[in-house]
């Protein structure tokens, strides 16, 4: 072919670079390869790799070119294919979480060497997992690339960003991280007050609700922000801050942004240690029961202990329920901690029995995702056939919060129970909605005054008159009234004048351990046969 004919098929992008090589071939001995793309006849476009060879004819300079072409069309689609599903993400086709990082550690790079700043805005859709698994894949993968389109859309118009940050964009800075992630680049941002307008935006912009296939979906997202370079002057710690940031709105509710803080971190590091140690520590035997005891006010004897769970943390010592109950409920591990809870609580009662005392009831805090569960009342009964024990020596105490979620499921669970011979207690009663209506529907025998209060009983009017109407209420519908948080005597007679029916608080004990409440309860009993039938604990309280 000669040298003409060569060049009339090469695409005209290529032409000149192709002849200045073959050129500087000619006058050399090296071997050489290159690559172009050449118009075939019928029109396409092909890729060819030329290996060059000279051969000098010994008289001039110059030499004849030998070329052996080779066909890489190809090799070279199947080499765009692999780049594009290693950089892109091949539902939405935006950018994946390996490019994105490429493309933020140029970013910091360049943000370093210019001394600018930048926002990240880690996005997440709000119960997504729903769409997929009552929806399907098919319809929660065609939203999500609606979503992304949304989230494009309001990028692209956001008038008050600038020009260059558009481009920026443009070339692929909002990015997709998998499943519902999506993780968006501000450039050149420097206050959190921008940042906000564009979660804002977004946040907005979700309102909007989605058509798929027919199907109306409402979304809401949740954003985390984290800004450079206060937040991180590296890819992994600018991302790690930014997803900290979205646990952070994720647990504040949902659909709305959350800049990140320290404090976060602090926050997010120890729940870090928790879970992993929360995973084991059943199987290590780390919980235990504490006893708290009842008190009747009619003649002061013992009306029963509430069993109050405690992990004993190998490093941490004692970690009290609140620090790890809602902890064990996000992690699914609840059902498995009451299940615990309703076992201990029931050899501790028979053992008890053999040692000689004979306890009323123990009461045992039970969580509505317990109550969810359809083999508790199984669970219990097999319990209390194991250990001997009778039903009506179990109380369980559900918290008002409860109607405000599930009630119609959790009903016929608690009559289970009921019918079983246990009783049921309504715990915090006053925190909640203290319906009346919900209440009537509840197998209850008992209500619990929050102990909130109580806290300010005798100095604070309103919590009195709460107190007052609250007992008589109950009273009016056959419940028992029991008032927990009582410390002081003062709190004590003011409820025993209001006809409380049973006081439990730091008063007669704090919970203590279950030798510890053994012991409480025989020097109780002493002195309770003695002159003063209302005394104070041993332990200060
Ligand atoms: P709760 O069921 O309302 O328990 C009463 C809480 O008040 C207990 O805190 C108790 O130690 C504390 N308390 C008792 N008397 C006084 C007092 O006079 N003054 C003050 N300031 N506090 C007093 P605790 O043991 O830290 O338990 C906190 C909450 O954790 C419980 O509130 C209950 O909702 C939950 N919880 C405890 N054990 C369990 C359990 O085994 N399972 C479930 N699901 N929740 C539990
Ligand atoms: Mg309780
Ligand atoms: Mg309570």
């Amino acid at each position: 072919m000669s040298h003409d004919d060569l060049m009339n098929c090469i695409d005209e992008k290529d032409v000149s670079r192709v002849g200045n090589i073959l050129n500087e071939a000619s006058f050399s001995n090296k071997t050489n390869s290159l690559e172009y793309a050449i118009k075939s006849s019928d029109g396409e476009s092909k890729q060819i790799r030329q290996i060059i060879d000279v051969d000098k004819n010994g008289i001039t300079d110059e030499g004849r070119i030998f070329g052996i072409f080779q066909d890489i069309s190809d090799l070279r689609e199947a080499e765009k294919k692999v780049r594009t599903l290693s950089l892109f993400d091949n539902v939405t086709g935006l950018p994946n979480r390996r490019f994105f990082k490429r493309l933020l550690a140029q970013t910091i790079v360049s943000a370093k060497r210019h001394k600018r700043g930048f926002a990240l805005l880690n996005i997440n859709l709000d119960k997504f997992m729903r769409v997929n698994t009552t929806l399907g894949h098919d319809v929660g993968n065609e939203l999500l690339i609606e979503v992304s389109q949304r989230l494009k859309e309001n990028l692209l118009d956001a008038d008050y960003l600038f020009e260059q940050e558009k481009v920026q964009l443009e070339n692929g800075l909002l990015a997709h991280f998998g499943g519902d992630d999506f993780i968006i680049l501000l450039n050149d941002i420097y206050s959190e007050d921008a940042a906000a307008k564009v979660a804002v935006r977004i946040n907005k912009a979700f309102e909007k609700s989605f058509n798929i296939s027919g199907q109306e979906i409402h979304m809401t997202t949740s954003i985390g922000i984290g800004i450079y370079p206060d937040d991180g002057t590296d890819t992994e710690e600018i991302i790690k801050k930014s997803g900290i940031a979205l646990h952070n709105a994720k647990e504040t509710g949902r659909n709305c942004y959350r800049f990140y803080t320290d404090a976060m971190n602090a926050i997010s590091f120890q729940r870090l240690i928790m879970e992993t140690g929360l995973r084991n520590a059943l199987e290590r035997e780390e919980f235990v029961l504490f006893y708290q005891p009842k008190v009747s006010l009619l003649d002061g004897k013992l009306d029963g202990a509430e069993a109050l769970i405690r992990w004993k943390h190998p490093e941490m010592g004692i970690v009290p329920p609140n620090d790890f109950i809602p902890l064990a409920e996000s992690m699914g591990l609840i059902e498995s901690m009451t299940d615990w809870v309703v076992a201990e609580a029931c050899r501790q009662l028979s053992a008890w029995d053999k040692d000689g005392l004979k306890l009323e009831s123990v009461s045992v805090n039970i969580t509505p995702a317990s109550l969810m569960d359809k083999n508790i009342n199984d669970y219990v009964s097999t319990q209390l056939e194991k250990t001997g024990v009778e039903a009506s020596r179990l109380d369980f105490e559900i918290t008002e919060s409860i109607f405000m979620q599930d009630f119609d499921e959790i009903v016929p669970v608690l009559h289970g129970l009921k019918k079983m011979g246990a009783s049921v207690s309504v715990d915090d009663f006053g925190t909640g909605y203290s319906s009346l209506s919900y209440l009537k529907r509840l197998p209850t025998s008992r209500l619990k005054i929050d102990q909130s209060f109580i806290r300010d009983l005798m100095h604070d009017k309103d919590d009195a008159i709460i107190v007052n109407a609250v007992i008589s209420m109950a009273h009016n519908l056959g419940f028992d009234v029991i008032a927990e948080g009582v410390e002081d005597e003062g709190q004590l007679n003011y409820l025993r004048e209001h006809h409380c029916d049973v006081v439990q608080g730091y008063y007669y004990s704090c919970p203590l351990s279950a030798d510890d409440f053994f012991q409480w309860v025989k020097g109780y009993e002493l002195q309770l046969s003695g002159v003063n039938p209302v005394l104070k604990n041993s332990a200060g309280f």
